[in-house]
Order: C-alpha cells, then sequence, then structure tokens
C-alpha cells in the first residue's frame, strides 16, 4: 500500500498514452494512469449519460493528481480497456483511501453504462460495495470485449488517482504479503508500546510514556493510510476517515518532539534547542486545533510544513548527542537515519529504480519498525546511562566518606598528639610546681637567718621522731642550746654581728649534726634545738660536749676581730614512755639549760640521769 504522495512520483516517471488499455495473457497487473483522460465538470450534477454524450471534452491526464486544492467540481475519468486474451473478472484498483466519492461504471457500447460502485469517505464503511479498505472495483471483461470504465470522483482534497488493474490472483498475492507485512509490522509496534508501558510503569520515566504515544499515534496514522482503520476502527466515524489524517500526522509528531527532548535530556545538555522544540511542541497543538477547521489539502500542506521543519531540529539534536557521544544518542540518530534511508529505498522503489525487491518495496515499513526498535533500545541506552551516573555518584560519595573518614582519623590522631603534648606539658608543669611546692615547703621550714629548720618544722619533726621512737623503744636526746650573753654581742658589735654569728654557730651545730634522722632547729632568737634519734645518754653527751667544746674554741670574726661566744646545753635523754610528749623533753631540757645558765654558762647540764657535767 503506497502512501498517495509517493505515487505523485510514479505518475512523474510515467508517459502519458491516452489510449486504449490492452489486457492481455501473462500480465496480472496494468498502471492505468497513463491511458486515463478526465474532464471536469464543473457543476458536478451531470450523470454518466450526459457524460458521455461529452465524451469529445476529455483529455488525456498529465498527471494522477488534478486538482491542487479545494474543488467542489465532479471529475469524471474515462479508461477504454481492450480484451486481448485476458477475459474474465478483473478488479479496478483505487489506492487511494481519502477520496470523499467516487463511483465507477462499465460503458459497453451503446447500452446505459452499468454502474460497478458506488462509495467514498463519505459514506460509512459498512455501506461500501465491498467491504475491503481499499477501493475495490470487480468488473467483468468478455472475450474480445472493447468497453470502458466511466469513473466520477469529487472530494475536498486533491484528487489522486492511483489506478490500477488487477486479476483476482494478482490481489489476493498482494493481499497476503501486504497484510502480513502491516500485521507484522502493527503487532510488533503495539507489542513494543505494551512492553514500554510495561516498563514505564516501573521505572517512571516519561519519556516511555511519549514513545508509546508516538507509537501509537504512528500506528493508528498508518491504520488511516492503509483504510484498515476505516475498515475496522472507525467505519461510521466519517470525519476522522476524511479529515483526521493530519492531526494523527501531528500528533505522532508532537508525541516525538516530547519523546526526543526528554530522551536526550535537551533541557539540561541544550537549553536553546529545547525551548525551540518546546514552542513547536505549543506549535503542534494549536494546529491540532486549528487544521481541522482549514480546508484538508490546505490543513496537510501546513501540516507537512510544521512537521518537517520540526524535524531539521530534532535531526540536528541526534546529530548532536550523536557528536557528543551522549549514550542514548547513537541510536536516536541512527534511528531517524533507518527511516530516512527507507525513505530514499521507497522513493527509488516509486522511480522503478530498485526492481521491486521485497526490501524496497516495504521499506517504510521495515524503516519505521527498525526506527522504533532503536528508539527502544536507546531508552535503554538512557537508563543505563541514568544506573552509571548512580554507581558514579554512589561512588564518589563513598570516596568522600572514605575521604572523610581519614580526615576524621588524621584529625583525632593530631587530636590525641595534642592532648598527649598538653598532658606531657601539664605533668611538667605540675611535677615543676611540685618542685617549686617541695622547695616552697622546704624554705617554708628552714629559718630564714640560719637556714637550718624552724620552729614549725621542729614540732612536725620532733613529733614524728618521738612517735618512731616510742614505737621502735629507741632512745630520744632532745638538747636545747643558749648563747651565753649574746645580747652583749649585739651591744657591742651590732646586730649584723649577732646575725653573722647566729649564722655561724648554727652551721657549726648542723656540722656536728650528721645522721640522716638527727636534725637542728632554731626555736627563737639565740635559741637551738637539736634532736637526735636513737641516741643514748652517753652519744647525747657526747655531740653536745662537742659543740660545746668546739664553739668555745671557734674564732667568730667580724670587723677583723674574733667574737668570742660560748653556749649552754640543757640536755634530755631516754626511752619515751608511751604518755612522753616532745614537750617533755624540750621542758625538761630547758630545766637542765636553765640550771646550766644558773651553774655558770659555757656548760651542758643533763636530765633525767641527772648528771651534770662541769666545764671550765
Ligand atoms: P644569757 O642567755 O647568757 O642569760 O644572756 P643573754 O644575753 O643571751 O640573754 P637573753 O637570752 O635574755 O638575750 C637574748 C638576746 O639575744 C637578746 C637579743 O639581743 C639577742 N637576740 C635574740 N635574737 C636575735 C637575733 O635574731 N639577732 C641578733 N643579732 N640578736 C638576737
Ligand atoms: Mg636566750
Ligand atoms: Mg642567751
Amino acid at each position: 500500500m503506497k502512501p498517495w504522495w509517493t505515487l505523485w512520483l510514479l505518475a512523474l516517471l510515467t508517459p502519458v498514452h491516452a489510449e486504449a488499455l490492452r489486457l492481455q495473457p501473462g500480465q496480472d497487473r496494468y498502471a492505468v494512469g497513463p491511458f486515463l483522460q478526465v474532464w471536469e465538470d464543473v457543476s458536478a450534477r451531470l450523470g454518466p449519460a450526459e457524460v458521455l454524450a461529452q465524451r469529445d471534452r476529455f483529455v488525456p491526464v498529465p498527471d494522477e493528481q488534478v486538482t491542487g486544492g479545494y474543488s467542489r467540481s465532479a471529475w469524471w475519468y474515462y479508461l477504454e480497456l481492450d480484451e486481448a486474451g485476458a477475459a474474465g473478472e478483473w478488479l479496478l484498483h483505487v489506492d487511494y483511501s481519502a477520496l470523499d466519492y467516487l463511483d465507477v461504471w462499465q460503458v459497453r457500447g451503446a447500452a446505459e453504462p452499468l454502474s460497478l460502485y458506488s462509495g467514498g469517505d463519505h459514506v460509512p464503511f459498512p455501506q461500501r460495495p465491498l467491504l475491503h479498505s481499499a477501493f475495490l472495483v470487480p468488473f467483468i471483461l468478455q472475450p474480445q470485449e472493447h468497453s470502458a470504465l466511466l469513473i466520477r470522483v469529487q472530494t475536498q482534497g486533491s484528487i489522486i488517482m492511483p489506478l490500477q488493474i488487477l486479476s483476482k490472483n494478482a490481489f489476493i498475492e498482494d493481499e497476503e504479503s501486504e497484510r502480513l507485512m502491516l500485521g507484522g509490522l502493527w503487532g510488533g509496534l503495539l507489542f513494543l508500546m505494551l512492553y514500554n508501558l510495561l516498563l514505564y510503569r516501573n521505572v517512571r520515566d516519561r519519556v516511555y510514556l511519549y514513545y508509546c504515544a508516538y507509537i501509537l499515534a504512528f500506528v493508528v496514522g498508518s491504520l488511516h493510510l492503509s483504510g484498515v482503520g476505516f475498515h475496522y476502527l472507525w467505519p461510521n466515524w466519517l470525519w476522522m476517515q476524511t479529515g483526521g489524517l493530519p492531526v494523527l500526522f501531528l500528533l505522532a509528531s508532537f508525541f516525538a518532539n516530547n519523546f526526543s527532548r526528554q530522551l536526550l535530556d535537551l533541557k539540561r545538555r541544550h537549553p536553546l534547542l529545547d525551548r525551540i522544540l518546546y514552542g513547536f511542541a505549543v506549535l503542534h497543538v494549536i494546529c491540532m486545533l486549528v487544521f481541522p477547521l482549514l480546508p484538508f489539502q490546505l490543513s496537510l500542506y501546513c501540516t507537512v510544513a510544521v512537521v518537517l521543519s520540526m524535524g531539521v531540529f530534532l535531526m540536528t539534536a541526534g546529530v548532536m548527542s550523536f557528536v557528543e557521544n551522549y549514550p542514548p544518542g547513537r541510536n536516536y540518530f541512527l534511528a531517524w537515519i533507518s527511516l530516512f534511508i527507507a525513505v530514499v529505498i521507497f522513493a527509488l522503489e516509486t522511480m522503478g529504480l530498485t526492481h521491486g525487491s521485497f526490501i524496497s518495496k516495504w521499506s517504510l515499513q521495515i524503516g519505521a519498525g527498525v526506527e522504533a526498535l532503536l528508539f527502544a533500545i536507546a531508552m535503554s541506552d538512557r537508563i543505563n546511562l541514568f544506573k552509571q551516573q548512580t554507581l558514579q555518584a554512589q561512588e564518589k560519595v563513598v570516596e568522600q566518606e572514605k575521604l572523610l573518614r581519614i580526615a576524621q582519623e588524621e584529625a583525632n590522631r593530631e587530636l590525641e598528639q595534642r592532648v598527649d603534648q598538653r598532658t606531657r606539658e601539664l605533668a611538667k608543669v605540675v611535677e615543676d610546681l611540685a618542685r617549686v611546692n617541695e622547695k616552697l615547703d622546704r624554705l617554708n621550714q628552714l629559718d630564714e637567718l640560719t637556714l637550718v629548720f624552724n620552729r614549725r618544722a621542729f614540732n612536725h619533726r620532733s613529733a614524728t621522731l618521738l612517735a618512731q621512737c616510742k614505737r621502735e623503744q629507741r632512745s630520744l636526746a632532745v638538747l636545747l642550746l643558749d648563747i651565753d650573753h649574746f645580747k652583749l654581742v649585739n651591744d657591742r658589735h651590732g646586730h649584723l654581728a649577732g646575725d653573722e654569728c647566729l649564722r655561724r654557730i648554727a652551721a657549726l651545730v648542723q656540722a656536728r649534726v650528721t645522721r640522716p634522722q638527727d636534725f637542728v632547729a632554731r626555736l627563737g632568737g639565740e635559741e637551738f634545738v637539736v634532736v637526735l634519734y636513737d641516741t643514748p645518754a652517753d652519744g647525747a653527751l657526747h655531740v653536745a660536749e662537742r659543740i660545746r667544746a668546739e664553739v668555745q674554741q671557734t674564732c667568730f670574726p667580724w670587723d677583723d676581730q674574733c667574737i668570742p661566744l660560748t653556749v649552754s646545753v640543757g640536755l634530755c635523754c631516754g626511752v619515751p614512755a608511751s604518755w612522753h610528749e616532745v614537750e617533755h623533753f624540750t621542758g625538761w631540757a630547758d630545766q637542765a639549760l636553765y640550771q646550766a645558765k644558773s651553774d655558770g654558762r659555757n656548760r651542758m647540764v643533763q636530765r633525767d640521769l641527772v648528771t651534770v657535767v662541769e666545764f671550765n
């Protein structure tokens, strides 16, 4: 089934003969265009007999297309036939399903024309003489008969008369391959449509919907062109048959537009092209609303113009996507190319340049099928692309998470290091502080002037030592030393001299106290105390005596002279009982000291043993 427009090409290439068509044995098909004669009945009121009366007005048809636009005239065709050994039943096939009125008579000599057919698009399908989607007019040719077919056509659009005369066999052969081909094509396309509808249900990508709508519009358009739609789908819907084609054409093109924009992601990738195509989509909608109001021919021309000019931009989008290596772009581009190649092959076939091979005859259908298939593949490319992009995005997220984790670990490590460092520094500070405290504590325990322990330190240390001696039942010795007549030293030499003497005596006493737990303290003024651990009376006496003697023998220099000094010592010594306090020892030692003073000074007195040793 050839669309009407391709037949123009055929007509252009065929020479014109206005003579009788000879039907002879061995030939099943005859293209009748070149044998046709035509006459325009402007009044459109004449009947066949009246027209035959004006037979001489008929002229050869230069072209199958008779009018270029709207015409109210009736057009009469006259086709002379000569039987030359092919008598029998033949079919006149008018391969243009958009004729509004079609009437055919057979003219045999002077007899009344025999009405063979009366139909057309303005007649509901069920009223056709032969219920077939094409206009088929059966007629009988007697042996040696010279008859003619008289055809009356009236239509709104162009009048195109692609006429063919076929034997029944040829028709059946054509019919089978054609039905198989068209059935296969429509079935395949509908299958693709349903399949993609299911895909849409899962994927929810509008591209599938547009694709399905495109296929549907394409299939309905194809059904329309073939006449099958009128036969089976809208047999009584005359508007659809007479004026629906441009709308179907626009509808398919509209969805192809939306499909392409979505498939190629033009909004994001080529916003300008997307806006242009969007404009075309809007134009399509307007055309669909307006064109049904225009004369058929005009609306068809405008439709072709709109669709073809949009096709340029669709092709541009395809080429750009292909060149840019956008994954769905390749098959999209190939799809249009395949349709384009199909059209070219079909055009060549129509011109008789391809010797009527199967592929060239059905190239349009094959091209449309391949196109639909390639579109479907392009959509799967698109899904793959999304998958890849999602995968890449996921990988990126994982990578970023990894980097983040590494950075976090690094930060944690740094923090730990810093905390460690700070802890160390703090520990050092604490240590330093402890050392300073210790030093401070020590300094606190020392007498500023003499640098021996002060009274506070004495109290603490002596108590500890007493407790230890009690525990261990060891002897504790407490020696109280008081410098004799020290007031005089101050009076004579001044306080500075006195201080110096105090320092020197302290150092002297300290030098005699060597055991670790023993210690010297300044109780105040010029009074010192020596505490000796685990020292029985004889040891303590020895120490006291040595100190006393050394002080006496020592020169305490001041202003180039020696200041003579002596000390009196009170000693209390013994193993402490549990009730003993340090005060007992110091009290008794003080009494002993008092006694030493009163006994004449520069001596040592011991309590408990009541031993008084006198020294001169
Ligand atoms: P004695 O003990 O032998 O009875 O006579 P004394 O002169 O030592 O008598 P006393 O104990 O009453 O006098 C203590 C004197 O020691 C009084 C003061 O002048 C002197 N003195 C006390 N503390 C200091 C001091 O820190 N520095 C100096 N330079 N002198 C002091
Ligand atoms: Mg004193
Ligand atoms: Mg004194």
